[in-house]
């Protein structure tokens, strides 16, 4: 053997995984595709020259204990997100201050927010369907507008807390994504920023690499893991260079990542129509540097293009914006035009000056954002379906018991995978 145990990918669920191993006495080494460790936790210089955001997952809310026991721990602190000073809502091509809807529109409108509210926490309690029999699960957030039958300025606004809940295609990711994150707030889809209360600083990427620093474990970059080998007696990780033997393995590797990897044999049933599926987080994130924006100010936009834009920290004079949209046709973030004719939208007065973002759907490591559940195979993304095969364990974000989708989702599965591969001697 090589060594005790292999853990295959560096993001936060391996390295949580790696550091509890490893304070059990097991020897790890860590394989890494990238040459950085964070995966989808990813903080970087604004253009090169700015300051360091996070293009990748940013904020941890109150409950998420575990990190916040991570960050002191490994030296690193907590910035406090910027309260919204400032609300706005794109209606009919103008910013309006005193609500989504028009007065005329506003009784639908309540009742719309009302029913999601009810539905929300109805889906929180566990149940499956609401009080009229109407299904809170298998269904895409497209049917679940259409059923709300609610009025063009509350599908917008529903549309654009979606870029930052269910992110992905109306059509197919399943309604409940949105549902659970507006269950945060008893029901209200406004109330999801007001539990994202801190970023980690310098960056999450940076506490994976403290974590499996600490852990004392082998790392090892640059090095994508093509097949995973499955023996009675060890597991082997083959790369495009080498072979690595151990009695055990970690694949902390989301969904659309374990798409990448062959498995002989192969996985269950269950795991493997999961991957034929993947999942559909689909949002993009950009950092847009402008003058002329309070820090604070929140807009929801028309339901097309840049959905979602909160004026987060102002530096230098200038202020950094982070917004939302979906990866869909008619939407391009990568280009510079695009994005000002966008926040222009949003942002009338501003003077847009750059932007930045990195592409989570065509990073071949990540294929996707944020988990999101595809309607209709809503199982294939629970933890039950994530249960260890032989001698090997998994552990992501994507199908954490508690907390899926948040950094806070991968520390507990990586910490779960480390507790099932200590079970095996
Ligand atoms: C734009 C965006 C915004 C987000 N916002 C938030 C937020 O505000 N708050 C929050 O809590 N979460 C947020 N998230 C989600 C959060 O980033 C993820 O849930 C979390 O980082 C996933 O951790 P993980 O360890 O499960 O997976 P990853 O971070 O993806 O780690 C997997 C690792 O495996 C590596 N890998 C992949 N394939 C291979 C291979 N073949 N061989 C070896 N290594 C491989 C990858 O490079 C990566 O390092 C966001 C995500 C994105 C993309």
């Amino acid at each position: 053997m090589d060594t005790d145990v292999i853990v295959v990918g560096a993001g936060l669920a391996g390295a949580a995984a790696t550091l509890k191993l490893s304070r059990a006495g097991r020897r790890v080494r860590v394989v890494e595709a990238r040459t950085r460790c964070g995966g989808r936790g990813f903080a970087r210089s604004f253009a090169g020259e700015g300051p360091s955001l996070e293009f990748g997952g940013a904020w941890i809310t109150p409950w998420h204990h575990r990190l916040r026991a991570l960050v002191p721990e490994h030296g690193m602190s907590l910035r406090p997100r910027h309260p919204v000073t400032n609300r706005l809502w794109l209606r009919d091509g103008t910013l309006h201050g005193d609500g989504p809807a028009s007065s005329a529109e506003v009784t639908s409108h309540e009742r719309a927010i009302a029913r999601v509210a009810v539905d929300s926490i109805l889906l929180k309690k566990g149940l499956a369907e609401n009080e009229k029999g109407e299904a809170l699960n298998g269904i895409s957030f497209a049917a679940y507008l259409d059923r709300l039958a609610c009025p063009r300025s509350t599908r917008d606004l529903f549309s654009a807390w979606w870029t930052v809940s269910g992110n992905g295609d109306h059509r197919k990711v399943a309604a409940s994504e949105f549902l659970a994150s507006c269950s945060y707030d008893n029901g209200l889809a406004e109330g999801m920023i007001r539990f994202w209360t801190d970023t980690v600083v310098p960056g999450i990427g940076v506490l994976a690499e403290r974590m499996i620093a600490a852990s004392g474990a082998e790392l090892i970059l640059d090095e994508p893991v093509t097949q995973v080998l499955r023996e009675s007696s060890h597991v082997e990780i083959v790369t495009g260079t080498r072979r690595h033997r151990a009695g055990a393995c970690v694949l902390a590797l989301g969904i659309n990542q374990l798409r990448n990897v062959e498995f002989t044999p192969w996985l269950s049933d269950g795991k493997s129509a999961a991957l034929a599926h993947g999942h559909g987080g689909r949002s993009f994130k950009l950092w847009i540097r402008a003058e002329g924006v309070p820090v604070g100010t929140l807009v929801t936009g028309d339901g097309e293009g840049l959905e979602f834009a909160f004026a987060e920290r102002a530096e230098g004079g200038t202020t950094y914006i982070v917004a939302f949209g979906l990866m869909q046709e008619g939407n391009h973030p990568s280009d510079p035009a695009w994005v000002k004719a966008q926040a222009a939208k949003l942002f009338p007065n501003a003077r847009v000056l750059s932007h930045d973002w990195h592409d989570w759907l065509d990073d071949p490591f990540a294929r996707g954002t944020w988990v999101a559940a595809l309607a209709g195979h809503e199982a294939g993304y629970e933890s039950a379906n994530w249960q260890p095969e032989g001698r090997v364990a998994f552990a992501s974000s994507d199908y954490a018991r508690d907390q899926a989708g948040w950094f806070e989702g991968a520390v507990i599965a990586g910490e779960d995978a480390a507790d099932a591969v200590l079970k095996l001697s």
